[in-house]
């Protein structure tokens, strides 16, 4: 019977980083994957690499500001290996902070004064008047960089198994021996949770990750370079991709697991995208969705070994997975490697949400 060094259970941008990684160190590894790989949350997202934001937690900032810097270096890999671009963009962003911020005379820190001024920087926006600020941050399609992991891993002889759910990990004498699906089991002597979302209904361990919704839509621009960077508002962002999609986001919803659009809400993105830049009424609606980040009580990543030998997680990632899977497979590999790790990861421990842990 096979057997692997590492089994992964999920295969999105997470599972699949990680994946490489390991491999790359010479481990053997199986990712096993419920449906098909990449299609849910690392699917759905929009690609922005906020390293600086209000919304990324003061705990985050250091592998938030790291994952940003080593992004280039991973994303030109994976292009390499894969023979797929995966739109990586350095135009920057431009933030318009909610009003408060600007009565308080707050941002960003990082965030600079415009290097121009707003009508020549974004000709297509309605008003060159408001208060806003400039960052130095990428994007890249989420889509097509995880299509470039997955097709990266294959290259480099990680085994994927899809349309098998993993429902529970097996131990023996205390310590992993693989896992059990729906249909068969694996045999592995480490076992890493990077099941996004779901993460939390593998047993033996309850990690408290749930699904967050978030709505988005694509517009194709009436012309390619109608926006050159990415647009953020407290009401609506915009995402210009190179080939003239203009991503849409998005709310924040707690739904469960329920992946539905509503008419409702994709109107009131639609109408707040249009309200940013006119022009966008004349762009035509190439699709919404839905998807599920994977939230946890203290919207920190959970990362790190189990009370289980051999059992590790990577998980709950929330809305900066995309950005968070260079370092997450870098930190996860030399935990799981036993080496020391580089950062201080007590913050994302998965023993925070054990009763009685210190
Ligand atoms: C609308 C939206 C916008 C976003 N925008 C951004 C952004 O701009 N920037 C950013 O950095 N992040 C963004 N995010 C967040 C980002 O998408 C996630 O943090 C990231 O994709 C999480 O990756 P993951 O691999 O952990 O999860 P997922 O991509 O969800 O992968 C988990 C995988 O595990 C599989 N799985 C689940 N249960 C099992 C099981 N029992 N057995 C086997 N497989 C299983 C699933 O099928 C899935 O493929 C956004 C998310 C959403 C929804």
């Amino acid at each position: 019977m096979k057997t692997w060094d590492v089994i992964v259970i999920g295969g999105g941008i997470v599972g699949l980083s990680l994946a490489i990684e390991l491999r790359k160190r010479g481990a053997t590894v199986l990712v096993v994957e419920r449906g098909e790989p990449g299609r849910e949350a690392s699917h759905a997202a929009g690609g922005m690499l906020v390293d600086c934001g209000d919304e990324t937690p003061a705990a985050l900032q250091d592998l938030a500001i790291a994952s940003a810097r080593i992004y280039p270096e991973f994303a030109q890999e994976l292009q390499v290996e894969s023979g797929m671009r995966v739109d990586l963009r350095d135009q920057g962003a431009i933030v318009f902070p909610p009003p408060e911020h600007v009565h308080e005379g707050r941002g960003c820190e990082a965030g600079s004064l415009l290097p121009a001024p707003l009508a020549q920087l974004e000709p297509a926006l309605a008003d060159h008047q408001r208060p806003a600020f400039f960052l130095n941050e990428r994007s890249v399609g989420p889509r097509a960089i995880t299509a470039a992991a997955l097709e990266t891993a294959k290259r480099r002889g990680v085994d994927i198994s899809s349309g098998e759910e993993v429902t529970a990990v097996n131990l023996s004498e205390e310590k992993v021996h693989g896992v059990t699906t729906r249909k068969t089991s694996y045999v592995a002597k480490k076992v890493v949770n990077c099941a996004g979302a779901w993460s939390g209904q593998i047993a033996p361990h309850q990690f408290p990750t749930r699904p967050v919704k978030g709505q988005m839509l694509c517009l194709i621009a009436p012309s390619r370079d109608l926006l050159r960077h990415v647009i953020r508002a407290p009401e609506v962002y915009l995402i210009p991709r190179s080939d003239g999609r203009i991503i849409v986001g998005t709310t924040v919803e707690e739904a469960g697991f329920d992946k539905r659009t509503d008419v409702a809400a994709i109107q009131r993105l639609h109408r707040a995208a249009i309200a940013l830049v006119p022009e966008l009424r004349n762009a035509k609606i190439l699709e919404d969705w839905a998807g599920l980040r994977p939230g946890t009580p203290d919207s920190l990543p959970i990362l790190g070994a189990t009370s289980t030998p051999g059992y590790f997680v990577a998980t709950g990632h929330f809305r900066d997975g995309i950005l968070l899977a260079p370092i997450t497979a870098r930190i996860m590999a030399q935990v799981m490697s036993g080496e020391t790790c580089n950062y201080e990861l007590r913050a994302f421990s998965p023993a925070r949400f054990t009763a009685g842990s210190a």
